[in-house]
């Protein structure tokens, strides 16, 4: 029998790669494709519906509907659009569903997809940093199984593998530092859009490599480590490593410490969860470490990036904070590339707005639910977009 699989966030960087995993791995011989969903670019989704025979596409965006329509005319592929066909799409049972749409819109077909108890292969960190109780515990529920893919956190599940997480004492979070790792924080305050988004080691989407260059995309992994694995704050470190060839490290109570070493291409990621617990041949390079030479790693400058100390201070806080942190986060993020507001202002607005919320009492709550995560979205969005307004230049 085929395996049914989903994949929510196709035409993004992680979906493309998940798809040309699939297509490498048999395509339509091996997969049965439920769904698939997309953004504005819906062309692409419609070209990867038809490969695929997927049984519905979805665009996130209502107005692109009739657009989607046309370019899936006579495929025999249903076409739909909005969160609520995304929800709908993610009730359909599959066997392994990948979760790569951006930002806080993935949390709720992660959620869905939980409900049918298969695999989600889980890149929206963001869902966990918002609402890991609720994922954690709809997986529990449902007999559900999560496997990261965010590069960090696969390293750290596969140097687990075998071991007793009891044992473990820390882990290491590498972080290549992005472009301004060795700039001073005078020119940082400066920097634009488009050096920020020249990343060194990563090809991604400009929002992704903006937060890897201030370091937000780090300090959700802090959050995402403690939610998916349990372990303390204390225990998860980051360390800058600019090769970004070890992902992760993890150390247990006898000393002794295991990496997880590989190049920087997320099929890697992709394509252990896609074959868990086999490992499949996969078409990533292999490493020449003698070529390599020395591998690099320095603490993190928290003056230069503010992202890690207020990603502690959230976990410290807890209840709705992390929710509100990669909301205002977001907010921020849209500031600075409208231009409204300058890199380093984006730390202060999130941090602003977190605090803010904290002081009012927004953000305790003995359990989460999913109404009360999408409110403090709501309102830590307009506290960051408020401190946004102050610290604009005028
Ligand atoms: P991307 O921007 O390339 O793609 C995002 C996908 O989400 C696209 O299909 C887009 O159409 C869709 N999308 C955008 N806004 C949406 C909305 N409001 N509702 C529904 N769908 C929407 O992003 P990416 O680089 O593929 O990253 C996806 C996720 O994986 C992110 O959570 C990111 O942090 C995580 N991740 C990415 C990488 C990487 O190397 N790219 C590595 C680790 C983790
Ligand atoms: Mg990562």
């Amino acid at each position: 029998m085929r395996r049914r699989v989903s994949i929510f966030g196709a035409t993004g960087s992680i979906g493309e790669n998940t798809v040309d995993l699939i297509r490498r791995q048999g395509g339509v011989e091996t997969f049965e494709t439920v769904a698939l969903s997309g953004g504005r670019n819906v062309a692409r989704l419609a070209e990867m519906a038809r490969e695929l025979r997927a049984a519905i596409a979805v665009t996130a965006f209502p107005d692109r509907l009739e657009e989607l329509r046309a370019a899936l005319a006579g495929s025999g592929v249903e076409a739909a659009a909005g969160p609520a066909a995304l929800a709908e799409a993610a009730d359909r049972p599959a066997d392994w569903t990948m979760s790569a749409i951006v930002g806080a819109a993935g949390l709720v077909p992660g959620l869905r997809a939980l409900a049918h108890g298969g695999t989600l292969a889980l890149a929206n960190k963001e869902s966990l940093v918002c609402a890991g109780p609720l994922m954690m515990g709809a997986a529990r529920r449902h007999g559900a199984c999560i496997i990261p893919v965010d590069s960090e956190h696969s390293a750290i599940f596969q140097a687990l593998a075998g071991e007793d997480r009891a044992r473990v004492e820390r882990v290491i979070i590498t972080a290549s530092g992005g472009p301004f790792r060795d700039w001073p924080l005078e020119r940082i305050a400066r920097a634009t859009v488009a050096e920020a988004v020249a990343h060194p080691n990563w090809d991604m989407d400009q929002r992704i490599s903006i937060d890897s260059a201030s370091m937000f995309n780090k300090a959700l992994e802090i959050i995402e480590a403690k939610e998916f694995f349990g372990f303390r704050p204390d225990q998860i470190e980051v360390l800058v490593h600019p090769q970004s060839i070890v992902h992760a490290l993890v150390g247990f109570r006898d000393g002794g410490l295991m990496a997880h070493l590989g190049p920087a291409d997320m099929r890697h990621a992709i394509g252990y969860a896609l074959n868990y617990p086999d490992r499949a041949a996969l078409p990533v390079e292999r490493l020449d470490l003698a070529a390599i030479g020395a591998l690099e790693f320095r603490a993190p400058d928290t003056a230069r990036f503010p992202a890690i100390r207020i990603a502690r201070s959230v976990m410290e806080t807890g209840g709705l904070a992390g929710a509100a942190f990669n909301a205002a986060k977001e907010a921020a993020l849209d500031a600075f590339i409208a231009g409204r507001i300058g890199f380093l202002d984006m730390a202060r607005c999130v941090e602003a707005a977190v605090e803010a919320m904290s002081a009012a009492g927004d953000l305790n709550c003995d359990t989460i639910d999913l109404d009360k995560v999408v409110q403090t979205d709501h309102l830590a969005r307009i506290r960051a977009e408020e401190a946004a307004a102050r610290s604009r230049p005028d």
